[in-house]
């Protein structure tokens, strides 16, 4: 499935191979088309599945493709409803984006901040325009906005608004939209009574679409933390790659940082590339082609270069970096153990990060194993202790590190005494053998 068997124009194919998307997700996939032929959409689907290209796309292409001149320029002709400013300044970002050949003209409005530059934006003109429902009901108060010619609505998150009270103000709005000639496309990660209610009583014959939780833990799936002092985690990398030649999806989190990991494991020897937003196209494929077919074991990514990447059983997944969002996560680890496989999810987790990993935990209701690594353990170790129910067994993994000081069970190793990555590193090139356990 590509995007341009979506049926998307040109100028919308040209912006997401720039963004760097290879392929629609799901609720991209089972989307766009009812949407382009101008179906109702009721979408189930939570954040992190790709749902607001999934809205975005199709609204452009109706706003912009084939040359649809609006009778009045400067009125509003789509709607984006969306809970909070956050998430409407995220969809202003994306409809920027996508839209950037379609010469796309859209204005957010929320509260919080001041009213008057809201109003002089309406006043120059929008197509479309991304609001929080208590800000639009005040501008449509004081007249500064009309809705008589919105042709698309989009509820964004529609359970959300419901829980944050803005049913009244839904409502309100809906009654300023045209009845006829209207499609609205509600997304909503569950669809409640009230819900099923505002659809029906709005909506004419929608498409329904369920999109499954993505990528659930599965659990044939071992967790590992290995602690390690933030500035040792490179080296605990390339000591654990070069003694395990299973092909690896390891996770950075930023761009830069994803691309210096693939250089350094590529120094050392081992055949690594990384994939983020700002490799091309055609380096994404090949490096997606060649971690297929094993020219290379070692994949670096970022979280969301990997969305949508069509990798599945993979033996191991390794966070060089937790994730900021615990859900990302699962995001990652789905990857790993699918069909009961058995799969690996090692983390290397600094003191800088426990917070992050006591969200994981929450979020798994699951024991992950802590595990130093012979040679890596930190200065102090991993404070874990958060009620989750989760007990950590912070003893030193026997037999995954090298001869060496071994690290003392409660982590009160000083540096001095473990030996620093750098230098083992260099006495293994020196000894030469040891990373032969990949094919060169
Ligand atoms: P959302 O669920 O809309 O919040 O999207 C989650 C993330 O996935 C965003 O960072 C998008 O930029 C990214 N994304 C959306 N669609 C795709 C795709 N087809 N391929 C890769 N990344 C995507």
């Amino acid at each position: 499935m590509s995007f341009e068997t979506l049926g998307l124009a040109p100028a919308l194919l040209r912006a997401l191979a720039e963004q760097g998307y290879a392929q629609p997700t799901p609720i991209q996939a089972a989307a766009i088309p009812p949407a382009l032929e101008g179906r109702d959409l009721l979408a189930g689907a939570q954040t992190g599945t790709g749902k607001t290209a999934a809205f975005s796309l199709p609204l452009l292409e109706r706003l912009y493709v084939g040359n649809r001149k609006p009778t009045q320029p400067k009125t509003p002709r789509a709607l984006v409803l969306t809970p909070t400013r956050e998430l409407a300044a995220q969809i202003h970002e994306n409809v920027r984006a996508y839209g950037k050949h379609l010469g796309a003209r859209a204005t957010t409005v929320f509260g919080g901040v001041g009213i008057n530059p809201q109003i002089d934006a309406l006043r120059r003109g929008t197509d479309i325009l991304i609001a929080t429902p208590g800000r639009l009901i005040d501008h449509i108060q004081q007249r500064s906005v009309n809705l008589s010619h919105i042709e698309v609505l989009v509820l964004d998150e529609a359970d959300r608004m419901l829980d944050m009270g803005f049913l009244p103000s839904i409502k309100r709005i809906l009654g300023h939209l045209p009845k006829q000639n209207r499609i609205t496309w509600l997304f909503s990660a569950t669809f409640a009574p009230q819900i099923k209610a505002l659809a029906a009583e709005f909506m004419k014959e929608p498409v329904e679409i369920q999109i499954a939780k993505p990528n659930s833990v599965a659990s044939t799936v071992t967790h590992r933390v290995h602690p390690v002092d933030a500035d040792k985690k490179r080296d605990l990398l390339l000591h654990l790659l070069e003694n395990d030649a299973r092909q690896t999806l390891v996770f950075g989190r930023t761009k830069h940082g994803a691309d210096k990991l693939a250089k350094m494991l590529g120094n050392a020897g081992l055949r690594a590339a990384a994939i983020h937003g700002n490799k091309s196209q055609a380096q994404r494929t090949r490096a997606l082609a060649d971690f297929k077919n094993g020219k290379i074991n070692v994949l670096v990514a970022t979280d969301i270069a990997a969305r949508g990447l069509d990798i599945d059983q993979l033996p191991m997944v390794i966070n060089h970096d937790l994730p900021m969002v615990a859900e990302d996560y699962v995001h990652r680890i789905g990857r790993t153990g699918r069909a009961g496989a058995e799969g690996l999810a090692i983390s290397l987790v600094s003191h800088e990060e426990e917070g992050l990993l006591r969200d994981i935990r929450r979020l798994l209701k699951q024991d992950i194993e802590i595990a130093p690594v012979d040679g890596f353990a930190p200065s102090r170790p991993l404070r874990t202790d958060d009620g989750a129910n989760a007990r950590p067994t912070q003893k030193p993994r026997q037999g995954q590190g090298r001869p060496g000081p071994r690290a003392p069970r409660h982590g009160h190793a000083n540096n001095a005494a473990a030996p620093s990555g750098k230098t083992s590193r260099k006495r293994r090139r020196g000894g030469g053998g040891q990373r032969s356990s990949r094919p060169a």
